[in-house]
């Protein structure tokens, strides 16, 4: 278990390892382009090469990369479910250019559909992500807060979205859970919690935990992430955790400000 933070690529990803180590982490997360929009920056022989000498110079065992936010597999518009295909294989490719071991993505939203088939088609989204890739950088989705009609909010709904595809792999944010109604906290439900993803996806299929406190309560289903130990989830949610996904990595989604304390905290706890 390896623990880090996510990362600003202003001025540029090779930035970014350099950036990681001033925080303390051991791997590290970032976008590869703009999380709102727009063409993303092209990477290059030149930043290939600098960005993998950062990567030794500063330490950082691996990074990840985040898919950007406007990314919906269940959109309602085809054109936006081809944009999202599109530039999810986009950020596959660069992340396999740069050697990023996953990328993540939240699956979006559905509205002018019913849930069965928005689960349809964000299901045939993500096979269409996968369709010949032949990257090394792997392809995990991340469970939601469950906020209006995002999808992914549940282990059910990842099983259906996955289906049996081998190379499709979860992210598990602390936050998110706990949120969508998941008792990371206490004992028992952390034990429950356990028993329902080892009876959907299965433990194996966690690659990731983004380890965010929560400023929501257990089924508020709001996205707020705190600092760990600040929130509704408390150090024993983490404790809990990190006995279970002791060998997964975990990477910190907090303020800036704080997020080195955040890294301390979870180093100390390991
Ligand atoms: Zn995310
Ligand atoms: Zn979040």
């Amino acid at each position: 278990m390896k623990i880090g933070c996510h990362v600003s690529i202003a001025g540029g990803i090779i930035n970014a390892p350099e950036r990681a180590a001033d925080l303390g982490c051991e791997v590290f997360q970032m976008f590869t382009r703009s999380p709102q929009g727009g063409p993303a920056p092209k990477i290059d022989n030149e930043i290939i090469k600098k960005f993998k000498e950062e990567m030794k110079k500063r330490k950082q065992a691996d990074c990840y990369i985040h898919a950007p936010y406007y990314i919906n597999f269940a959109s309602a518009n085809p054109k936006t479910r081809e944009a999202s295909v599109r530039v999810v294989r986009e950020e596959l490719e660069r992340g396999s250019l740069i050697g990023a071991k996953y990328v993540m993505t939240h699956l979006g939203s559905s509205k002018d559909m019913s849930r069965e088939e928005a689960i349809k088609v964000t299901a045939s989204g993500i096979r269409a992500v996968m369709m010949g890739y032949k990257g090394t950088t792997e392809f995990l989705l991340e469970i939601s807060a469950g906020a209006g009609n995002v999808m992914g909010d549940t282990f059910e709904e990842l099983e259906q979205v996955i289906g049996n595809d081998e190379r499709i792999y979860v992210c598990i944010d602390s936050a998110h859970m706990f949120a969508s109604g998941y008792d990371i906290k206490s004992k028992d439900g952390f034990n429950k919690t356990i028993d329902i993803i080892k009876n959907t996806i299965g433990l194996e299929k966690i690659k990731l935990i983004h380890a965010n406190d929560s400023k929501v309560g257990l089924g508020d289903r709001k996205d707020r992430h705190n600092h760990i130990g600040d929130g509704k989830i408390g150090i024993e949610g983490f404790k809990n955790l990190i006995k279970v996904f002791s060998q997964v990595d975990f990477i910190c989604e907090t303020k800036p400000d704080k997020v080195k304390k955040d890294i301390t905290k979870l180093k100390l706890l390991r």
